[in-house]
């Protein structure tokens, strides 16, 4: 570059001087809410848009309510909202920006980005949530500068995404790493896919509270109930709820909890083995409230694992409960999608 010329790196024209600086919107929608972040071309959060709630789920509602968050998020300052990225708890086709079916939500085909790309005169990239929150990581979390991560998403749901080769797996359909639905007890509990026995089925956060609710009815219906922290009248149960019982000593928290990592080890086993990540790293709101499911499944892994896959890192997410978000942010920063495809 000659001397005394700005020029900008990707178009050649000269810069103009006063453009606000870049900005990225991430949108999180979840089965029960949605919440978006504005980050900058690091990933720094530099403004929170808001949470909404689903207290009705139906797709015009929902999506009245996120292009509000929309609207606050383009009307953060300073900065320039650039592009926007939706993580759904959904399978999604990420090229045509649809929703294929988000089950949680009761949604089928929604062509969600579409949608928010004319509302908000912005390009959109939309991908799965566990996908986001792997991306996330990968980019300015626990997978940072790695070459291959997998990203085991641990929340109400099960999920997962992979890095390979410094890329982000879609798959065929844009669910690559969907692990949750692995079948692991044949003609075991239901799951909410409508298929039985899936890993999801024993380990995904309404799981245990509904495998602990199930236990504290028997033991009632016994007459052995110990004196434990779990109330039986409870109407609404959450994993939470349970592992903060489990820390506290409740005996049937404690077996559920027990049960709940076995679980979870042995399908990350499977993970490490089949897919050869190098690195998994843990993210999701279900493990703050178990941090100890780290050095669990590290040790199995170590153990059990193939001689090869027993070297997979184990590692818990840096980015909490803004993976989904800041990874979406991100993902549509870097236009993955479009290089990808
Ligand atoms: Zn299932």
């Amino acid at each position: 570059m000659r001397r005394g010329v700005r020029r900008t790196t990707d178009g050649g024209r000269p810069s103009r001087r006063r453009r606000p600086p870049a900005r990225f919107l991430g949108i999180d929608i979840g089965g029960t809410k949605a919440s978006a972040v504005v980050v900058d071309r690091t990933g720094r959060i530099r403004h929170r848009a808001g949470t909404v709630l689903h207290d009705r789920k139906d797709p015009p509602t929902v999506v009245a309510r996120i292009l509000r968050l929309v609207d606050a998020g383009l009307a953060a300052r300073p900065g320039s909202v650039r592009a926007i990225g939706v993580g759904v708890a959904a399978q999604v086709d990420s090229r045509q920006g649809l929703v294929l079916h988000a089950g949680n939500l009761g949604w089928g085909r929604v062509a969600l980005g579409p949608r928010i790309a004319r509302h908000a005169d912005r390009p959109v990239r939309l991908i799965n949530d566990a996908m986001a929150a792997t991306y996330g990581e990968w980019r300015v979390g626990a997978g940072r500068g790695a070459r291959h991560v997998f990203g085991l998403s641990l929340g109400t749901g099960v999920g997962g995404g992979m890095i390979v080769d410094g890329r982000l797996a879609l798959g065929s359909h844009g669910a690559f790493g969907e692990v949750g639905h692995m079948t692991i007890v044949s003609g075991g509990r239901p799951c909410t896919c409508g298929h039985r026995g899936c890993w999801e089925a024993y380990v995904g956060g309404w799981a245990v509270a509904e495998r602990a609710r199930e236990a504290v009815r028997a033991e009632r219906r016994s007459g052995r109930l110990p004196v434990g922290f779990l109330d039986p009248r409870a109407r609404q149960w959450t994993a939470r709820q349970v592992f903060a019982a489990h820390r506290a000593g409740d005996p049937i928290a404690r077996r559920v909890v027990r049960e709940t990592l076995d679980h979870l080890a042995n399908g990350a086993v499977g993970i490490a083995n089949a897919f050869d990540p190098g690195l998994i790293v843990l993210v999701g709101g279900w493990i703050a409230g178990l941090p100890e499911a780290v050095e669990r499944v590290r040790r199995a892994i170590r153990t059990s694992a193939q001689p090869t896959a027993a070297r997979t890192r184990v590692r818990a997410g840096l980015l909490g409960e803004d993976a989904v978000a800041v990874g979406a942010a991100l993902f549509a920063r870097d236009g993955a999608v479009a290089r990808a495809g």
